[in-house]
């Protein structure tokens, strides 16, 4: 089965598109975003699958890929076209080559304009492409820098999308109005710069004045793209606050195992957000920990110290992930989630005060 996921990036209006094979457990990532890695990460690793290669449609110019990140975390392999010039990538992309995920793949079209390195992806049995900046839905990438060409964006568009089956969903690269998926047919007829009888000349003179104002980012973004996203700092690749080995969730905060809290106990503060009657039942309490109930958190969280870690804990996990979310907005920076609670810290037979067995 095909697994698949539109993942979005709320500062640069980026699209990511997550492919997998459930069958191979191998995925591929097409334009992560550095800032979201985190979150791309945890989400391969909950769904099982291993990143076998990202994918960057083009060398962008409004963020920084997350290519190089992923490819250090997860030994994925990062994809992007020969024409784009960048540099650090394992695989230089031409016209028509795939890129493997189990028994499925995407194939990869040339679609300069945008940009000169631009590719488009379309899955194997194109029932979907992945158009990055080249096509957006009801609009198209800019062709006023970068080696940008409202000729050869007509011709990539006319020639290597619009022929694709009607019924071909489309994914762009970005939506800044909440539009995410389109199909040929729907852009064939409906695209106001390129759809219908439009001509080269008309798109040409359309594209020519937009007046457009300088991208914000461009200064920073490009020349971190022409290196894949490598930072000149690697220390950023960290994978996380250094104070315990933490797993970043895909519901967006971090976690920590029972075993390394029961090992250091002493080096953070543990808080049980549980109700005072839970706290003296059957599963008892972690060592140590101190107890305010998640509804008087933020009032007494004062009593923490902002100085030292801190761990929550509740009965699953799933009360100290709110409880993180109010200690955050309170100021505290060092806060990871107990994972699985005292269910699972008891069930992994940790020593407990006040448990009865
Ligand atoms: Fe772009």
């Amino acid at each position: 089965m095909l697994i698949f996921r539109q993942l979005f990036d709320p500062q640069s209006s980026t699209y990511s598109y997550l492919l997998g094979d459930s069958a191979a457990h191998e995925a591929i990532l097409i334009d992560p975003v550095f800032e979201q890695a985190a979150r791309d990460a945890a989400l391969v690793m909950e769904l099982g699958l291993t990143l076998v290669a990202t994918l960057d449609s083009h060398v962008h110019a409004d963020h920084v890929t997350g290519s190089w990140l992923l490819a250090r975390r997860l030994g994925s392999k990062i994809n992007i076209s020969s024409a784009s010039g960048a540099e650090g990538a394992d695989v230089y992309l031409e016209e028509g080559d795939h890129v493997d995920f189990g028994k499925r793949y995407v194939a990869a079209r040339a679609t300069p304009g945008h940009t000169d390195g631009c590719m488009s992806f379309v899955l194997d049995d194109e029932s979907m492409a992945f158009t990055g900046d080249a096509l957006l839905i009801r609009g198209c990438g800019r062709t006023d820098f970068q080696q940008g060409s409202a000729h050869s964006l007509y011709q990539s568009i006319k020639g290597k999308v619009f022929c694709l089956p009607g019924d071909c969903l489309l994914y762009p690269g970005h939506d800044y109005r909440g539009l995410t998926v389109s199909s040929v047919a729907e852009e064939r007829a409906h695209n106001p710069r390129l759809g219908g009888d439009i001509s080269e000349t008309d798109f040409a003179g359309y594209m020519d004045n937009l007046n457009l104002p300088h991208p914000k980012q461009i200064d920073a973004a490009v020349p971190a793209n022409m290196v894949c996203g490598r930072p000149a700092d690697e220390s950023l690749a960290e994978s996380g606050p250094g104070w315990a080995p933490l797993t970043f969730t895909f519901a967006g905060f971090w976690e920590i195992e029972p075993a390394w809290v029961e090992e250091h106990g002493t080096r953070v503060q543990i808080v049980d957000v549980r109700e005072p009657d839970e706290c003296v039942g059957p599963l008892g309490r972690v060592p140590g920990s101190v107890q305010i109930p998640l509804g008087a958190l933020e009032a007494r969280a004062g009593e923490l110290s902002k100085d030292k870690p801190v761990v929550t804990v509740c009965r699953a996990g799933a009360r100290s992930a709110q409880a993180i979310v109010i200690l955050k907005k309170a100021g505290f920076e060092d806060v990871a989630n107990l994972a699985g609670g005292m269910l699972r810290w008891r069930a992994q037979q940790l020593p407990a005060d006040g448990a009865r067995d």
